[in-house]
């Protein structure tokens, strides 16, 4: 006989009709009004005069952690350089084996600016449900997801009859996250011992669509630059000087051509040798998800006129697989009314790449600033300036028991085959991975019309309500498979 397929190793434990999709929905009320009291919260992390507020959340979070029974809960705000930031809360529920694996989720409670105010139907921080769905600020992004897991862990609980779970369960709900994470490093490095994990959910993500559920496999990093060419030292006569001495903006025009080939590719010299493709299983999963680039162009892309990009590759693969080089902005000389006949002093451009795994930023942005230099003729003078150090990519082995188990557990609670995506935008997932060495995976049902960081945000309630059977699902699925994710000895 032959072996067992892949399929069948796979197939789901779980019927559709489980214990935990009872114990969710005889929750479902208190999970609404609870979501409600902390979206009423005005967590936004970019306002320094909200800072209050992010504290009061993170509080607020912190008791409803303890209300529930986790028996661990601590709200993290300064390190140990005597720095300070806005506070993250950590909390811990051991399984009642210790040689259980563990698994850190990870998500946040601070939430974006909400100008322009007028363009909100319902007051952001006046959570209103209409028909199934909840608008307001942080509603999908990311409180309604973090608390989904709360919700999920009493799923789990309830079902199972114990009270401990599974497998023990780490939270990270971090209060930086709109802002860049920008003291993740720190928060981490003073915590390794407290996130120690065998794995990682990130909750901070979508599906394609509601029709089209399928669940993130990665996130690109990023790196950006602003380039400084000059001339003279003063702006020049263009009937005097001009066809004589170097123009910077024709200069910096030429290079920032150059920046792709014919085909679209990013034409600086090494800059796809760490580039990983994708699995096969992915590419062929993203192959099957109904994008409509017509509709995309028109909706989405603001009436973008064509689809362009890299040659050989679908519109989904150079938005999630394939790195990029973006000109954000380029500056010089004199564009105002009537005419100034000048050869410009200065021109300047904002140039970002959007990474892919294994690429890393500092290598990108060494070769950026080779290409600068090889592209600079005699004449001119050029800078390059990188914001930090940037954001690494990541993604999930699609063939990790983690990844498969989120599937899994996706696909009972949904009821219906999930595929794959990825996000296009950058996080600190990679940072939290690396700090812990662990895998990580994602459990996340937001969707693209969710208007997360738009007026009117809103998050569909039976999603939550299914992502919560998903992780309480998922616990018991990984308890099940705890062999194959504790290192062996
Ligand atoms: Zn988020």
């Amino acid at each position: 006989m032959s072996r067992p397929s892949r399929s069948w190793i796979c197939s789901p434990t779980v019927s559709s009709e489980s214990r935990e999709r009872a114990a969710v929905e005889d929750r479902a009320q208190r999970f609404l009004d609870d979501l409600r009291d902390w979206l009423a919260i005005p967590s936004i992390g970019a306002d320094p005069e909200h800072h209050g507020e992010v504290a009061r959340s993170a509080l607020w979070l912190a008791d409803e952690l303890r209300r529930d029974g986790w028996p661990t809960v601590e709200v993290w705000s300064g390190d140990s350089q005597g720095g300070s930031y806005l506070p993250a809360v950590h909390a811990c529920w051991p399984a009642a084996d210790p040689e259980a694996p563990t698994v850190l989720v990870y998500g946040h409670h601070d939430v974006q600016p909400v100008d322009p105010l007028e363009a909100w139907e319902h007051a952001p921080f006046e959570p209103t449900v209409v028909g199934e769905q909840l608008y307001g600020r942080g509603a999908s992004d990311d409180k309604g997801q973090m608390l989904m897991h709360l919700l999920g862990m009493q799923a789990h609980l309830a079902a199972t009859g114990a009270d401990a779970p599974a497998v023990t369960v780490k939270l990270l709900v971090e209060g930086e996250e709109e802002s860049g994470s920008p003291h993740i490093a720190a928060l981490l490095a003073d915590h390794t011992d407290d996130l120690a994990c065998d794995a990682i959910v990130v909750t901070d993500t979508g599906m394609f669509s509601r029709d089209t559920p399928s669940m993130c496999t990665g996130m690109r990093g990023m790196a950006d630059a602003e380039v400084v060419f000059r001339g003279a030292d003063m702006d020049l006569h263009s009937g005097q000087f001009g066809g004589a001495v170097p123009n910077p903006v024709t200069e910096l025009a030429r290079m920032l051509a150059a920046l792709h080939d014919d085909d679209g590719r990013v034409a600086i010299p090494g800059f796809y040798d760490d580039v990983r493709e994708p699995a096969a299983a992915e590419r062929a999963a993203f192959a099957r998800l109904p994008f409509d680039g017509k509709a995309w162009l028109s909706g989405p892309a603001g009436g973008s006129r064509a689809l362009h990009g890299e040659a050989g590759w679908s519109t989904v693969e150079r938005l999630w697989v394939r790195p990029t080089a973006e000109v954000n902005g380029i500056s010089g000389g004199y564009a105002g009314p009537g005419h100034k006949t000048i050869v410009p002093a200065e021109a300047v451009a904002k140039v970002s790449f959007r990474l892919v795994p294994d690429q890393q930023p500092v290598p990108v942005q060494r070769a950026f600033a080779e290409f600068v230099a090889a592209h600079t003729p005699e004449g001119i003078h050029a800078e390059v300036h990188f914001t930090g150090s940037g954001v690494s990519p990541c993604a999930s082995d699609v063939d990790h028991p983690v990844t498969e188990s989120v599937r899994q557990a996706l696909q009972a609670a949904l009821g219906t085959e999930v595929l794959y995506s990825r996000e296009g935008g950058s996080g600190p997932e990679a940072a939290i991975a690396e700090a812990l060495g662990a895998p990580l995976a994602f459990l996340g049902v937001g969707l693209p019309d969710d208007r997360i960081h738009a007026p009117n945000e809103k998050v569909e309630l039976p999603l939550l309500h299914r992502g919560a059977e998903a992780a309480a699902l998922l616990w018991r699925l990984l308890g099940e498979r705890r062999d194959e994710l504790k290192p062996g000895p």
